[in-house]
């Protein structure tokens, strides 16, 4: 079985050291990053399996990387912190972070959220290609580019899947949690307005789709045939 490449971006040398040791017996290709700036290098270079992300850091703080990184590509990403607000943890999941432990943690559960990520990646599925057509809006689901009467329209992976998800099940109601399920997964401990949020960049981006997503009172959302 091939190793997964693990990219841990973690300035304190402690943790840093106990990390890489632990995942390294675990059997992961483990490559590590001190500061934000070294960790979006090696992270576009090594193009790893997985990313644990430090939130405090030097030159390029863990939000700012997941906005970044995120329009790159949907590669999981965990993020870590000392703090344990409410705040940065729905922050770091906007921004794109895939799941969010407190520090300090227990090596276990960390392996546990890693492994429970790595899964559902190689979980989704790439067979059912082809072009999903909303009148003038187009989706390419073998190039992942989503166009407006022709014109590209610049979408994050997230923001992708989950107008993916809308247009396939065109005039059904579908709640928060059944898009949180199916676009972030049945592990994913962030709550619904993370859906709210990727919603209202959707709109913004595509202005004129606004009201096909309709808002459903209690209960979420439904693309209108
Ligand atoms: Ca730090």
């Amino acid at each position: 079985m091939s190793q997964e490449k693990l990219l841990i971006i973690e300035d304190e040398i402690n943790l840093q050291n106990a990390l890489k040791y632990y995942f390294e017996q675990e059997n992961y290709a483990v490559d590590i990053a001190q500061d934000g700036e070294l960790g979006l290098s090696k992270a576009r270079g090594i193009k790893p399996s997985i990313i644990i992300l430090d939130l405090m850091l030097p030159k390029l703080d863990g939000l700012e990387f997941c906005r970044i990184f995120r329009k790159e590509s949907d590669t999981p990403i965990i993020m870590l912190t000392a703090k344990g607000s409410e705040t940065d943890k729905v922050l770091g999941l906007e921004m794109g972070a895939d799941d969010y432990l407190v520090k300090p943690f227990a090596m276990r559960e960390l392996l546990a959220r890693v492994r429970a990520l790595l899964r559902r990646k190689s979980n989704k599925t790439t067979n059912n290609l082809g072009n999903l057509i909303s009148e003038n809006l187009k989706i390419d689901l073998n190039s992942h580019i989503t166009t407006l009467d022709g014109e590209n329209i610049d979408l994050s992976p997230k923001e992708f899947l989950l107008l993916k998800f809308l247009i396939i099940n065109k005039g059904k109601a579908l709640s928060r949690n059944a898009i949180l399920d199916e676009i972030w997964g049945k592990n994913y401990i962030g709550d619904s307005r993370t859906v709210d949020v990727h919603i209202r960049w959707i709109r913004k981006k595509i202005n004129s789709i606004t009201e096909r997503i309709r808002t459903i009172r209690g209960v979420g959302y439904r693309f209108e045939k």
